[in-house]
């Protein structure tokens, strides 16, 4: 068995193994002519279920052939051209090496005695991202599991620096549109369940300032401590982005942390067109960047970014093992010091090895190319009589129903809506999202692979509209 570890002797048995999978992956990336096969949960079981635990192959071919069928054959590829759904993008090549890398030689960023290099690494990129964004000299950061974590310690550290000790009295503004993670993470921080107050959006369902001035003016009025306001940059729904200099602005007067949540539109940092649709983030204490979602990178690689320092001391606990107290005096970089996790990824190598291979314009041009892939795609369903579109986009996404003239009852179009996208998914030929607009049912194209073109948007939205129009008249024929 110990054949098995990697070390000085097993160089050829990992030179083959690795490169046997990537075969594997290469070969299952070169015939995948459909995202997906339409696998059902209850069709792939058995062959899940029929898999002995204890009993061993023996053999990596053996185990790449068994993963081939209960993994590879019908996983969902984000690659493809018609996977439209979430917030996935295809990675890049640079990436995927960094990644092979990082995990064979396995370095863990809690303490520099566990990682060395990587810890620079990781502090060069930090520095980066937070140039990119111009949170100016005291800023810092680190790299975090992905954008739910990294919005958890922005809204720890926004606690802590908030001038009360009453968790009862502390409220979190966010916009309706705003992420789930924000309630959760005011949930897991102790604070009550009213404290996140929901902002309403305006037409492009972007946060309405005025409302945003009411509510903080209300809070502060009734006694209550105005802790942080989350402000979206690219929201998962509609990609809208909130007026971030109005925000900096109220966060001021009010003296409120303001957390920026640029998950999705983080790309836009290294944009070379679209970079000023970011103009404000500059002013934020805390910005929350998914790199896995708008960068390319391979999930995890995510980060929070602070304009002080000092302020990640909230995420600091010494441990004799591991980092004592002395390693501060003694300024070794322990990023544990800085992270809610202990033993963590070397991720920031992904983005390392994009950057240096590919540039920054390089990574940005891609996200520029489906930006431009979406306002095309607005202007293809504004046209088109079949389908009601709900906000021109400011980032990748493209909210819309197909709206049959002869149908009236909005309950029907949901259910034809919900049909479409479902009976798409079975067929595999492409994978959209839903999302509800008010009480209504809609699609979604989240755009995130330059590859995609407009006739595959044409030919996704026909699909659904043969879709819809088949639950219609099998309705029909039912009613007769
Ligand atoms: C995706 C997303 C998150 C959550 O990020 P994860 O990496 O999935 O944890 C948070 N905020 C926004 C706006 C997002 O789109």
């Amino acid at each position: 068995m110990r054949s098995h570890l990697l070390n000085d002797t097993t160089a050829e048995l990992y030179r083959s193994s690795v490169t046997e999978g990537v075969e594997r992956v290469a070969a299952q990336l070169a015939t995948t002519t459909r995202p997906f096969t339409g696998v059902t949960p209850d069709a792939l079981a058995p062959a899940i279920d029929a898999v002995d635990l204890d009993a061993p192959l023996h053999d990596t071919i053996a185990v790449l052939d068994e993963l081939q069928d209960v993994y590879l054959r019908d996983a969902v590829y984000f690659h493809h051209p018609r996977y439209l759904a979430h917030l996935n993008c295809p990675v890049v090549i640079p990436a995927v090496l960094g990644e092979a890398i990082l995990s064979a030689v396995n370095s863990s960023l809690d303490t520099w005695d566990q990682s060395a290099g990587g810890t620079l690494i990781e502090r060069k990129l930090v520095d980066w991202t937070a140039a990119r964004i111009g949170l100016g000299p005291t800023a810092d950061g680190v790299f975090t599991s992905g954008g739910s974590q990294s919005n958890l310690q922005a809204l720890l550290m926004a606690r802590q620096e908030a001038k009360t000790d009453s968790l009862d009295r502390l409220r979190v503004f966010a916009s309706e549109a705003a992420h789930f993670s924000v309630q959760k993470s005011a949930s897991l921080l102790g604070l009550p369940p009213q404290a996140v107050v929901p902002i309403p959006v305006d037409r492009t369902k972007r946060m309405q300032t005025l409302a945003l001035a009411a509510e903080m003016e209300r809070c502060r009025k009734d006694g209550l401590v105005p802790m942080a306001v989350v402000a979206t940059a690219g929201t998962t729904d509609f990609g809208s982005i909130d007026p971030l200099p109005e925000i900096a602005a109220l966060c001021d007067r009010y003296g409120t942390w303001m957390h920026v949540d640029a998950a999705y539109g983080c790309g836009l940092l290294v944009s070379p067109k679209h970079r000023d649709r970011l103009d404000g983030i500059e002013r934020a204490d805390s910005v929350t960047v998914d790199y896995h979602k708008s960068f390319f990178q391979p999930v995890s690689s995510s980060a929070v970014l602070v304009r002080d320092r000092a302020t990640l001391r909230h995420a600091t606990y010494h441990a004799e093992y591991l980092n004592p107290r002395r390693t501060v005096a003694e300024r070794i970089p322990n990023q544990v010091d800085k992270s809610l996790q202990t033993t963590r990824r070397f991720d920031a190598l992904k983005l390392w090895m994009t950057l240096r291979v590919m540039g920054a314009d390089g990574i940005g041009s891609l996200f520029d190319e489906v930006c431009d892939l979406a306002r095309r795609g607005w202007e293809l369903l504004a046209a088109d009589p079949r389908f009601d579109v709900v906000v021109e986009p400011q980032l990748s996404t493209l909210v819309y129903r197909y709206v049959p003239a002869a149908v009236t009852d909005p309950a029907e179009i949901d259910r034809a809506n919900l049909y479409a996208r479902k009976a798409l998914f079975a067929s595999g030929d492409a994978v959209v999202a839903g999302t509800k607009v008010g009480d209504r049912q809609y699609l979604k194209f989240t755009l995130l692979n330059p590859e995609t073109t407009l006739d595959d948007l044409t030919a996704v939205l026909d699909l659904i509209a043969g879709h819809a129009e088949q639950y219609l008249g099998d309705t029909l024929d039912r009613a007769s």
